[in-house]
């Protein structure tokens, strides 16, 4: 812990003001610094100055200088420091390194059981991690933050995933406690949805503030970003859908022991199931995509209805939130227009007109990355944090 003085400590917390401002990316002059702020102009030359110093911003060219006089703009230097982010899935985990502006700078997907357990998975995220950050040229010192995100429902105040059934042995395991021990520097956890609405809005919608991110596979799931945050309920639920009960499933059971949930309708196995009992052999989701690929009627009507049911429920969510962008991703949105076409059927019917009147409702932009890039948002959010700023500044 660096003890400051009375003077470097204002001095630091008024740089620390001013990094708010710059940590957008958005190039700004010392003259619009001080428009903004309201501070005089040698007060935001001095912070400048000290930001400088510690390589948080830099210079940045102006179009409209010319004649040799020095850059008069500032911004967010991506490259001050990096963060890790890792995706954990069921059955293989990505880990990348970006700068701060989100930018990969490296990364690699190895195949890996999440239940094989926390401390078999971790230990080898760690391992990748040191070694994608030589990959980048990176050191340790310069690392900033981790995102993690897994496949199972996560206490986000504590980074412990609670009962999630895809993952035996994480039951409230101290994931960031572990990670520390071998890396120390801040580490959030989030489930995969709540990480892909994240790396879904950098990627497509960085000025959106209300967007839904609905992942259908194995699963269904959303995450919700409102008011510009990540809503995460009180219990870190918020988003759950695959749950709620869709009217014409009133007789299928659910693996949660209730009946007629949309995700017994209309997750990728489900699909599959109620293909089978048409005699369409279907073993799974992968099956599911590959026979509407080849053009096949039974299964290209099949994704479009498990499409309406998801707009069923997702009709309610619009009429809650009101969002202005609805995009699809999950292994199933590989299946390409007939799910969304079945979903945009229900919603912009069903819906009150104000609320669908600039609603899109897409594919995922960000696809395969969603998720990876919003565990590397996730750590970047913090990094650049007020509460942050001076292990970030140190
Ligand atoms: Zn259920």
């Amino acid at each position: 812990m660096v003890t400051l003085s009375p003077e470097s400590a204002a001095a630091g917390s008024g740089a620390m003001e001013l990094f708010q401002l710059l940590r957008d990316g958005t190039p700004r002059t010392r003259a619009q610094l001080a428009k903004t702020t309201g501070l005089a102009r040698s007060t935001i030359a001095a912070r400048v100055e000290e930001l400088m110093r510690m390589g948080l911003i830099m210079p940045v060219a102006d179009a409209a200088s010319s004649g040799g006089r020095p850059p008069s703009q500032f911004a967010l230097n991506p490259s001050a420091r990096v963060v890790l982010a890792a995706d954990i899935g069921a059955s293989h985990a990505t880990v990348a390194v970006m700068d701060l502006t989100g930018t990969i700078l490296s990364t690699r997907t190895e195949p890996l059981s999440v239940a094989e357990g926390p401390v078999p998975v971790l230990t080898r995220l760690v391992d990748a991690a040191v070694a994608i950050l030589a990959d980048a040229g990176r050191d340790i010192r310069s690392l900033a933050g981790i995102g993690i995100g897994v496949p199972g429902p996560v206490e986000h105040s504590t980074g412990q995933p609670v009962n999630p059934p895809i993952m035996p042995g994480w039951d409230r395991f101290d994931v960031p406690g572990w990670v520390q021990q071998h890396l120390q520097v801040p580490v959030l956890v989030d489930n995969d949805v709540n990480i892909m609405a994240l790396g879904e809005r950098a990627v497509a919608w960085p000025t959106t503030a209300h967007l839904m991110f609905v992942k259908v596979a194995t699963g269904i799931g959303a995450g919700v970003i409102s008011g510009g945050e990540l809503q995460r309920g009180a219990q870190g639920v918020a988003g759950d859908i695959g749950h709620v009960q869709v009217a014409r499933g009133s007789d299928v059971p659910c693996h949660c022991g209730n009946r007629g949930c949309l995700e017994a309708l209309a997750s990728g196995p489900a699909i599959a199931r109620a293909l089978r009992q048409q005699g369409v052999p279907a073993e799974d989701g992968n099956d599911v995509i590959a026979l509407v690929k080849l053009g096949n009627l039974d299964a290209i009507q099949a994704v479009r209805q498990a499409g309406r049911d998801i707009g069923e429920v997702l009709t309610a969510c619009v009429s809650l939130m009101n969002p202005s962008v609805i995009a699809l991703g999950g292994s199933m949105a590989r299946v390409g227009e007939h799910l969304i076409a079945g979903v945009r059927e229900v919603v912009y019917t069903r819906s009150m007109p104000l609320a669908t009147e600039h609603l899109a409702i897409v594919p995922s932009a960000a696809a395969e990355n969603a998720a990876v890039i919003g565990a590397g948002m996730l750590a970047i959010e913090h990094a650049l944090s007020p509460d942050a700023f001076h292990s970030l500044a140190g």
